[in-house]
């Protein structure tokens, strides 16, 4: 499949991994927009949250349990951080394999859209 991401979580694009499990691989955005900017994915192919459903939504739940952790690890829980996940052509997403952006490090614009 030709999908950047999944190249990154093989392991045939280089990445700057921060977290691995069985189910999910984190690594920082290559144009990072805060001091903190990583990416989690769930190691499945999930082209976005369109294609969530009951047999896999199981891995998203478990990817905000990574995002907790990762937080704190990387600093910013206490100062709080933002999680986004973009949805197609109107939210800008650029990359189709399901991706959370967790940025922090620095207060975040408040506006939505
Ligand atoms: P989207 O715009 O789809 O919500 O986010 C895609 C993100 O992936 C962007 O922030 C972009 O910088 C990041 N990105 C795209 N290609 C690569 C890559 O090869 N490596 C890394 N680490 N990040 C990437
Ligand atoms: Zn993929």
């Amino acid at each position: 499949m030709d999908c950047i991401f999944c190249k990154i979580i093989a392991g045939e694009i280089p990445s700057q991994k921060v977290y691995e499990d069985e189910t999910v691989y984190a690594f920082k955005d290559i144009n990072p927009m805060a001091p903190v900017h990583v990416l989690i994915v769930p190691k499945q192919h999930i082209a976005s949250v369109n294609e969530v459903t009951a047999e896999n939504s199981a891995v998203i739940a478990h990817i905000y349990e990574v995002a907790s952790q990762l937080a704190k690890e990387l600093g910013v829980a206490e100062d709080g951080y933002r999680i986004v996940t973009n949805c197609g052509k109107n939210a800008g997403q650029t990359v189709f394999h399901l991706h959370f952006h967790l940025l922090g490090g620095t207060p975040l614009k408040i506006e939505m859209c």
